[in-house]
């Protein structure tokens, strides 16, 4: 037997892979990736495909950068772990923590770590709580979210995100709460864009009267929806959210996992968007993806109070500030810095993307396309007046997507929305592909619906 019919055989035999249905994984079997360069996965079976999904949301910079790998294994050799619960940190750590402070948003300037971006978001649920105790309010609590929020896979992220399908396994229903996002594609109607933004604002005031201001901890939203479909919110909708939050003194939690590192043409989009959060949630782009690390950004005046207050907050990890991934962080905002990539999003691709997605409104499958940044969404709908969604939502945006993969384009499926998310590297000949490809499988799924 071939090795690589064994790699296939112990993969399907032995691993129970994440977000799958298992049976159906069985039947269809896995593609194992073999390697990568640049913005092309390959697989065992010789196929080549464009990675417009940055692996997931996270290999900014693109694969096989020397630069990242050269990092890791020097501070391997020099120092490949030590804890920093013992009065102790490390160099990388000490940099990153600089390094982020001055590219964030200039009220924020202290870093807790951790290792994935559901990790650094149970940090901000129990360091929110924390600050609430020392302030003398134990009783605000609650965190208040939104459908289709996505903050990880932790019993605690899971909870506080808005992915009802993860809410079956949840914490107690009592700490978290949500409100509708700002869909234009599903509730805007016709609404004017001000209009649609005061209106959604209002479910976050409607929410803190009904549950009760003392109660409430915190709101938290991603400035573009990733996981839920590229929501993508109207302009001002943020600044009625900022003001609901300060009006009724609740800490407002910006989770930038996606949207950070430059994906909307800043380094985070708290400043393509002027907000002002009370934290920030980093992870995936933080390294590229090529080490896993997370990151809370805590503002000046959590951080200032927390520290002339005292008291232990009673949280961390084994691997929190691990010196191989700060190396990396450190590589690879570099690189980001040398590259010009963010200029590079903001200026060409961010705009060039824009226009040229807009190509495939007019195909018959098509009812919406957006675009923010390097993040991109063409919503499928069975019919274009109404618009008429697919009756059940999921399987033709999977299958969809899976005609897209066989094409050589690799790109996810959220509902029956595809979802690009290209690494900042991406030229705009690979967005030329991308829609090319995209647009044949838009065809070859229409084809295949009218047999
Ligand atoms: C992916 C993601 C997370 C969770 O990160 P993990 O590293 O998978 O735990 C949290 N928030 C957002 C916005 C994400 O996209």
């Amino acid at each position: 037997m071939s090795n690589q019919e064994d790699i296939q055989r112990f993969e399907e035999q032995h691993h129970l892979p994440p977000f799958s249905d298992f049976k159906t994984l069985k039947k269809e079997g896995t593609r194992i990736i073999t390697h990568a360069q640049g913005h092309v996965i390959f697989d065992n079976d010789g196929n080549a495909i464009l990675d417009a999904m940055a692996g997931l949301w996270c290999v900014n910079v693109g694969y096989g950068r020397e630069e990242l790998v050269n990092a890791a294994t020097e501070q391997m050799k020099k120092l490949p772990y030590y804890n920093s619960f013992f009065k102790t940190s490390n160099e990388p750590v000490a940099r990153l923590s600089a390094k982020l402070a001055s590219i964030s948003p200039k009220h924020l300037n202290h870093v807790i770590y951790a290792n994935s971006g559901s990790e650094a978001n149970d940090t901000i649920i129990r360091l929110v709580r924390h600050y609430w105790n020392l302030k003398g309010h134990p009783e605000k609590r609650v965190i208040i979210g939104r459908d289709y929020g996505y903050h990880g896979s932790t019993i605690m992220a899971a909870s506080m995100g808005g992915m009802k399908a993860m809410h079956e396994q949840s914490a107690s229903e009592a700490d978290f709460e949500h409100i509708r996002p700002p869909y234009g594609f599903l509730y805007q109607g016709n609404q004017s864009e001000a209009q649609f933004a005061e209106s959604s604002a209002r479910h976050l005031e409607e929410k803190i009267h009904e549950v009760g201001a003392d109660k409430i901890a915190a709101f938290i939203a991603e400035p573009v929806q990733g996981a839920g479909g590229v929501i993508i919110p109207p302009k001002g909708y943020f600044d009625h959210i900022q003001n609901i939050c300060a009006k009724f003194d609740i800490l407002f939690i910006v989770d930038e996992v996606i949207t950070g590192f430059g994906r909307t043409g800043n380094w985070f989009a708290s400043q393509t968007m002027d907000l002002k959060p009370d934290l920030i949630t980093l992870a995936k782009g933080l390294t590229s993806g090529y080490m896993p690390m997370s990151a809370v950004m805590v503002s000046d005046k959590i951080a200032n109070y927390l520290i002339d207050e005292g008291g232990e907050f009673f949280h961390g990890f084994t691997y929190s500030g691990h010196p191989v991934s700060a190396a990396v962080a450190l590589a690879n905002i570099k690189l980001i810095e040398e590259e010009g990539l963010i200029r590079h999003v903001r200026d060409i691709t961010a705009p060039y993307l824009a226009k040229e997605i807009k190509r495939l409104d007019s195909h018959p499958l098509v009812g919406e396309t957006r675009s923010f940044g390097l993040l991109a969404c063409v919503e499928l709908v069975k019919h274009k007046s109404g618009p008429v969604l697919f009756d059940p939502i999921g399987e033709i945006g999977m299958r969809c997507r899976d005609h897209a993969i066989n094409s050589g384009l690799m790109v996810r499926a959220v509902r029956d929305g595809m979802i690009l998310s290209p690494p900042l590297s991406f030229k705009t000949e690979d967005i030329d592909i991308t829609i090319e490809k995209l647009n044949q499988a838009l065809d070859d799924t229409y084809t295949e619906l009218k047999k």
